[in-house]
């Protein structure tokens, strides 16, 4: 049986408190990681997980499901820490990550920054910046839909597209859980969808969630706002309905 915890990884920007939520699954014989957080983060994580017990020595997959900047920051230290980790994406998203293709982001806020202005320029003008200092990461193998992650297949792939195209989610049946990357997120509103303002394609994303709600659910744990609190399954339900 498969243990699911996320990991709280924060930074200050703009001098406001900004969290996501990575997650670690593990067995006796496996650690798998979900995204890997802000550039610049490992040790904060390698300290989250020392005081949740987790021996990261045991990571070998990193999954990611999707390139924006906060979900593989830190990817490239982690390969270089943990060498072992075998990384996987989508084919789609792979392009992004190994740098083959520029960064969706990148592209999108390039194409917006000069029809902004004051506050919200200075924002765009940050996240470029950032966005082009992450580095670039190899990708050691390619998910698709209903593909194993696990050895044993407990923990599978799920195709989630929309908030980018290629964006996967993860399910570990045993526990009926699911990790939703940015295809929903939990805000102080509840269970959402993905975000508009950052979402390539709003009805691939509204279709994503309908096919996430077929899921048998007890836990969903979203990149952004963590751990769903209430009834996971009702809530993924009634969101699925309003799409
Ligand atoms: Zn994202």
């Amino acid at each position: 049986m498969f243990t699911v915890k996320a990991v709280n990884i924060k930074i200050i920007k703009d001098g406001a408190e900004q969290v996501v939520n990575p997650s670690i699954i593990y067995n006796d014989d496996e650690m798998i990681l979900v995204d890997c957080g802000y550039p610049d983060t490992i040790d904060q994580f390698e300290s989250e997980a020392k005081r949740l017990n987790i021996d990261m020595n045991r990571l070998n997959k990193i999954v990611i499901t999707h390139h924006d900047w906060d979900h593989i920051g830190s990817l490239r230290d982690f390969k270089e820490r943990y060498p072992n980790a075998q990384i996987m994406s989508s084919a789609v998203q792979a392009e992004y990550i190994t740098g083959e293709k520029p960064s969706l982001r990148l592209e999108s806020l390039i194409a917006k920054i000069d029809t902004l202005e004051g506050k919200e320029k200075d924002f765009a003008a940050q996240r470029i910046e950032i966005i082009r200092s992450v580095e670039d990461c190899q990708v050691d193998s390619y998910v698709e839909d209903n593909e194993a992650i696990s050895k044993d297949g407990d923990v599978v792939c799920i195709d989630t597209p929309g908030h980018m195209p290629g964006h996967i989610s993860v399910y570990v049946k045993s526990s009926k859980t699911l990790i939703a990357g940015d295809a929903m997120n939990v805000t102080e509103h509840g269970l959402r969808g993905a975000n508009p303002l950052f979402t390539f394609d709003m009805e691939e994303a509204s279709r994503s969630i309908q096919k996430m709600s077929n899921l048998e659910i007890e836990r969903i744990i979203c990149y952004h706002g963590g751990e769903y609190k209430n009834n996971s399954q009702v809530a993924i339900k009634r969101l699925a309905d309003k799409q």
